[in-house]
């Protein structure tokens, strides 16, 4: 039995991946701050004898055996990462040292959760993972984008003069139930917003692209990056290829709730990336990847949980 320890296990990513390690016959060890985590979403695993859950600051060291570390403590919403972005990239920098360190004096393997933010705005297409990126290291998504850059910096540095065992992930826009509703990304605003029947909020004209990924499918691409051979550390891009319009999202939506929402438009935010589509070949040649849900099937999930969980 591996002992595997998973920062910002309480969070919507986190606790799929704590959940999917217990099953898979883990000891797992759920570290949190509950920044933007909520206890709620570990309490159905909290009876397990196999789940430990730590309330502790990735910004301070951590102390524990492990064989694996899955680094995902990170506020990962642009509204709450930008809350505090001191907060945010001192996570993102002193959080992937503390797991290096921590996987130094352990052996343990240790996996980066990385972003497609990395990619900034991007002006390739889609994005694959040798280009380098086209990110502001001034502007307000610079405390995520540049934190999470960093991180990999650190993480590549750790590798090359520590012999530590690393993978890097690159995750796209991932939705799926757990999203908080006040978490602000656009897949649980609009359903949120067309459940409640309020305004749905397009920011600028809704032009702009993203692609969505089920959870189901990233929790999978990350245990096979995991426990990939060792000498490849990545980076790799797990996300769905499927690119579409924001605009086009939110008719979607609307569609799929049968709301009567109306569209309100409202300004772009700074430095919003104006497309973004993962090349997905690197995933699908070495870790045999690729997702399995479309955006129908993930959005009738998510809609499905959001009609349970939301006060009305
Ligand atoms: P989330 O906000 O739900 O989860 C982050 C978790 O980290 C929360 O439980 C939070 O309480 C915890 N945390 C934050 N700061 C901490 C600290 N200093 N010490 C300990 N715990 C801390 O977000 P998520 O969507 O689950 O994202 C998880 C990881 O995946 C993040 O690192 C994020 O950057 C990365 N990621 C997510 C997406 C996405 O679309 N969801 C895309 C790219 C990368
Ligand atoms: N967005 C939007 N309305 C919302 C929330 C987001 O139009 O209520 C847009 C946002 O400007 C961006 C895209 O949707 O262009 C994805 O935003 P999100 O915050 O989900 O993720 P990220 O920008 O980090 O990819």
């Amino acid at each position: 039995m591996k002992k595997i320890l998973v920062t910002g296990g309480a969070g919507f990513i986190g606790s799929h991946l704590c959940e999917r390690l217990l099953a898979s016959g883990n000891f797992v060890i759920c570290l949190d701050n509950f920044y933007t985590g909520r206890e709620k979403n570990i309490r159905h695993l909290s009876r397990n004898r196999n789940f430990r859950i730590i309330e502790h600051d990735v910004t301070n060291k951590i102390h524990l055996d492990c064989d694996e570390i899955y680094n995902l403590a990170c506020p990962a919403s642009p509204v709450h990462y930008q809350k505090d972005p001191v907060r945010t990239v001192t996570t993102a920098v002193l959080g992937a040292i503390n797991s290096l360190e921590l996987a130094k004096r352990t052996g343990a393997k240790v996996l980066q959760a990385s972003t497609s933010e990395v990619y900034g705005d991007p002006q390739i297409h889609p994005q694959h993972e040798n280009y380098w990126g086209n990110v502001n290291m001034l502007g307000p998504r610079s405390c995520y984008d540049e934190g999470k850059r960093c991180a990999e910096t650190i993480f590549m540095s750790y590798h090359r003069q520590e012999k530590i065992r690393i993978k890097i992930v690159r995750i796209f826009n991932t939705y799926g139930p757990r999203m908080r509703s006040d978490d602000g990304r656009v897949i649980s605003n609009f359903i949120v917003q067309a459940l409640k029947g309020e305004d749905i909020t397009i920011y600028g004209d809704g032009s702009q692209t993203r692609s969505f990924q089920y959870i189901d499918d990233l929790v999978n691409g990350l245990m096979l990056m995991m426990n990939s051979p060792d000498p490849f550390t990545g980076p790799v891009n797990l996300g769905n290829p499927e690119e579409f319009k924001i605009i086009d999202l939110a008719q979607q939506v609307l569609k799929m709730t049968g709301s009567r929402s109306r569209i309100k438009f409202k300004p772009l935010p700074e430095d919003d990336p104006k497309q973004r589509q993962p090349d997905v070949s690197l995933a699908k040649a070495v870790l045999d990847w690729y997702p399995a849900v479309n955006l129908d099937k993930g959005l009738k999930m998510t809609i499905d949980y959001f009609r349970k969980e939301i006060i009305y």
